[in-house]
């Protein structure tokens, strides 16, 4: 088997609402599709990635670097012992050549083509990604669901909080039992209203949201939002300062007691490890949030995975930022904690197949061949005039 062709893009995901970091007037995102010379049902084989969320396209590394890498390689080098693609070594190559350290948008290239060549693999096998993952990787008893929290509470333009209390009182009817809001784009005192009014439409329950900041505090606001919200026994207090400020993350977890979360925009395993060496983070309640397609894709996941059993964490402590198709596979296969969901928002590219279904706040799987892009008509819909 070997790659014919590559067929590279960029959409736009763009949207009037805003973290406390940026907005998402101009956000985009690469798409890919990887077109084989294996034939199924009289089609070619093709495998397709894209690159989550809340990181720009990377086009212009994919054409200069990685996809050359790729499709100029001898497809022997492509190879696994068993004759089939092999993801692991097509890693090595589109990393040739690249000095460590720097991790950016280089890792959204990797990844883009890594999720591209899983589905690829997956669809030759004739099985979801799930089950080809917990086959190679795992124990070969992949979770049946996958439970899934609604992210949303973005400040927009007009919306109080008339409109967010709305806005979550529709993810719970959509099958959602814990929400997630942003904070800190506000001050606290508006922030604290916010955060009263979502907690009224969860009957009070502070364990069933989680507030992220993306990453906007200095240790003082860091500390003192903590103070403020301690009492409220949320689900997870999320990406509170600089994702590389580890000693500003361990400062805040020797004063807050409740669940930290944080990692989708470390992109490493190296950056992942600093963050467990330094940033305090606690194996028995915070959560490591790494997105897969940011961060060089599934294999250097793998790696991340192997490093936190090193230092004695679960697996089920990691729930990947994105709400995509990709981690929720990864998460049922590797027994992740579970994994994000957008309804509605980062389209066409976000969100799972039109037949998933959610319900008590988890996420079924469906059992397309790869990772399903062809149940997902908006989405298959742009992927497929990639090529055609
Ligand atoms: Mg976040």
């Amino acid at each position: 088997m070997k790659i014919v062709s590559a067929h590279e893009g960029v959409v736009p995901i763009s949207s009037s609402m805003r973290n406390a970091f940026i907005d998402f007037s101009a956000m985009d995102c690469s798409i890919l599709a990887l077109v084989s010379d294996v034939v199924i049902d009289g089609q070619p084989v093709v495998g397709y990635g894209f690159n989550s969320n809340g990181r720009y396209s990377a086009g212009e590394i994919l054409r200069r670097r990685i996809l050359p890498r790729l499709t100029e390689a001898d497809p022997e080098a492509l190879r696994a012992e068993d004759g089939q693609l092999s993801p692991s070594k097509a890693w090595d190559l589109m990393m040739r050549n690249e000095k460590p350290g720097g991790h950016g948008e280089r890792s959204v290239a990797v990844g883009v083509v890594d999720m591209a060549l899983h589905d690829l693999v997956s669809k030759i096998a004739g099985v979801p990604l799930y089950r080809w993952l917990s086959d190679q990787y795992g124990d070969g008893q992949p979770d049946s669901s996958v439970f899934v929290y609604a992210a949303g509470g973005y400040y927009a333009p007009g919306k109080g909080l008339r409109e967010l209390q709305d806005e979550m009182r529709g993810f719970l009817d959509a099958g959602y039992h814990v929400v997630k809001m942003k904070i800190g784009g506000a001050d606290l005192a508006d922030d604290l209203s916010r955060i009263e009014a979502v907690l009224e439409v969860l009957g009070g329950d502070g364990s069933r949201l989680a507030v992220d900041v993306n990453g906007k505090f200095d240790l003082a606001t860091a500390l003192e939002y903590g103070r403020a919200i301690e009492p409220y026994g949320l689900f997870w207090y999320e990406e509170v300062g600089d994702p590389l400020d580890y000693a500003l993350n361990a400062t805040l977890c020797e004063h807050y007691r409740h669940p930290i979360a944080t990692g989708e925009n470390l992109f490493s395993l190296q950056d992942a490890r600093n963050l467990i060496r330094h940033g305090g983070m606690r194996a028995d309640r915070d959560y490591i949030q790494v997105d897969p397609a940011l961060s060089y894709g599934l294999i250097e996941y793998l790696r991340i995975q192997d490093m936190l059993a090193q230092h004695g964490w679960s697996s089920r402590r990691c729930i990947p930022h994105g709400g995509h198709q990709f981690s929720l596979h990864i998460a049922a296969a590797l027994k992740l904690g579970g994994n994000e969901s957008y309804p509605g928002e980062f389209q066409p590219t976000g969100g799972f197949a039109d037949n998933v279904v959610v319900a008590n706040s988890r996420a079924s799987l469906g059992d397309q061949p790869g990772i399903g892009f062809e149940a997902k008509a908006n989405f298959y819909r742009v992927l497929r005039d990639l090529h055609r």
